[in-house]
């Protein structure tokens, strides 16, 4: 086991996974940038190193500094969290090139997750089941023309080092495929410098189901069951719950299953996501994310199991602590992501908490590095904290999360809170009843 770790991240997951090591007797050191000096979890550490300016690329992203910090303090590993580094394959080889163990995937592994073209590929030689689509990048208009005509209109065009939902296209007909291609090249080439871009069937009216999964690296594969993300805002997951209303018992060990096999053939270590598109009782397979995720706590909600104490253990070659069949599903969760934001316009809300007063009782679980008097700096992402809800079905989960949304006491900021007594309250949401355009939908009939 790692006698200390370096946690190379902020906000509330950096303050989740100090935690876990705290549970687990390991010594922690932060990094932080000046802007967060007053942070909770620079508070909570056993040491910290402040490692630069504000901007991320000058502390967060600053491999160099990390790297530093870790040979400084003798840290032995380092978990990225989400973001910033955690799927960045030239940070987990420059670890390993300092025998410092990355807590996560090989870089190899993140290589080909990061590019989606490849990505696709992989799952598909894995059994994992696929959105039908170009078998690879298309530069010629002329094969863009054949291979929509072969899937059927309409069509998406994606770039292959997309992320954050930019570089996507939709051409409803070959009249605007021509456009649609040109437009997604150039975009994906000023964001990305790569502009590879491949084809897709559009789904109409999918839900965003994702599968949790784990590899010991040595191909043993299990899955945590899904997620079901649907409920998005520009790409953004809002609100979380596991397991998906749409889903039975049946279509989830049969997915889970395919994913875990991929995962055991592909000698994949520690935590990762697959993420698919579901219609009509089809998965379509979008992309694989080799990290944490900030839903992460609605999978540990229903199963009971500490997902950053696993993969720290699996990191430190101890292996996986549980056997498929031992992994049960109980009850139901729904995470809120609250957000520094305005509920309507969703424009940051960046100032000082001057009262932070968090819900509580059975079933309770809030994820969040703020408190009252904490000044939200303006540089780094809205998310200030995450309300996990667990009940005994989705019925006793949503009456107990009308309740903490109303305990919940934010002031001095905006935040998402209304949005979530709004969306807690109707009936598409209580009956599970939405796809991925729902809520983008609702925000434009509300306004
Ligand atoms: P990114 O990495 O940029 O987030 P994804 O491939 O995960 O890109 O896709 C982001 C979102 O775009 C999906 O959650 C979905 O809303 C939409 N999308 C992607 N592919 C398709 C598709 N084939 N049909 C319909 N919507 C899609």
């Amino acid at each position: 086991m790692f006698q200390k770790i370096l946690i190379a991240n902020r906000g509330e997951i950096a303050l989740r996974v100090l935690r876990a090591c705290k549970e687990l007797g390991i010594q922690t050191v932060v990094v932080h940038s000046t802007a967060d000096a007053d942070a909770m979890h620079v508070r909570l550490a056993d040491e910290s190193v402040c490692i630069g300016p504000p901007p991320s690329r000058d502390s967060y992203l600053n491999i160099h500094q990390i790297v530093a910090a870790c040979e400084i303090t003798g840290a032995d590993a380092v978990h990225p969290g989400y973001g910033f580094l955690s799927e960045n394959a030239k940070f987990a080889d420059i670890l390993a090139a300092h025998n410092i163990t990355f807590i996560g995937p090989s870089g190899d592994h993140i290589r080909i997750m990061g590019d989606k073209i490849e990505a696709k590929r992989t799952a598909k030689r894995l059994g994992i089941p696929v959105v039908p689509g170009s078998d690879g990048a298309v530069t010629e208009e002329k094969e863009a023309r054949r291979i929509a005509a072969e899937i059927g209109y309409p069509v998406i065009i994606k770039a292959s080092a997309g992320g954050g939902g930019r570089g996507m296209k939709v051409a409803r007909s070959e009249a605007d495929l021509v456009v649609a291609l040109q437009t997604a090249r150039s975009e994906a080439g000023a964001a990305f410098g790569d502009d590879a871009v491949y084809i897709e069937k559009y789904l109409e009216k999918p839900r965003h189901i994702e599968v949790q999964v784990f590899g010991d690296g040595a191909g043993r594969g299990v899955h945590f069951g899904e997620r079901d993300c649907s409920l998005q805002r520009r790409h953004q997951k809002v609100w979380e719950e596991a397991p998906s209303p749409a889903l039975n018992a049946e279509e989830r060990a049969h997915i889970g299953g395919v994913c875990a096999r991929a995962i055991a053939d592909l000698g994949y270590s520690g935590a990762g996501t697959i993420e698919f598109l579901y219609e009509n009782g089809e998965f379509y397979f979008i992309e694989m994310n080799t990290r944490l995720q900030v839903e992460h706590p609605v999978t540990e909600a229903i199963t009971g199991i500490d997902l950053v104490h696993e993969q720290i253990r699996v990191a430190s070659r101890g292996g996986l602590s549980m056997r498929q069949e031992e992994i049960r599903f109980q009850g139901h969760a729904i995470e809120c992501r609250i957000n520094a934001e305005d509920p309507r316009t969703f424009t940051p809300s960046p100032g000082t908490i001057t009262h932070f007063h968090t819900p509580g009782g059975l079933g309770i679980r809030v994820d969040s590095g703020v408190y009252s008097g904490y000044k939200i700096p303006p540089y780094y992402d809205s998310l200030i904290g995450k309300l996990i809800v667990h009940g005994r079905n989705r019925v006793e989960c949503m009456m107990r999360l009308r309740r903490a949304l109303d305990e919940f006491v934010v002031d001095g900021i905006k935040t998402t809170l209304p949005l979530f007594r709004d969306l807690v309250g109707n009936a598409d949401v209580a009956n599970g009843e939405y796809d991925i355009h729902w809520l983008e939908k609702y925000l434009a009939d509300e306004d």
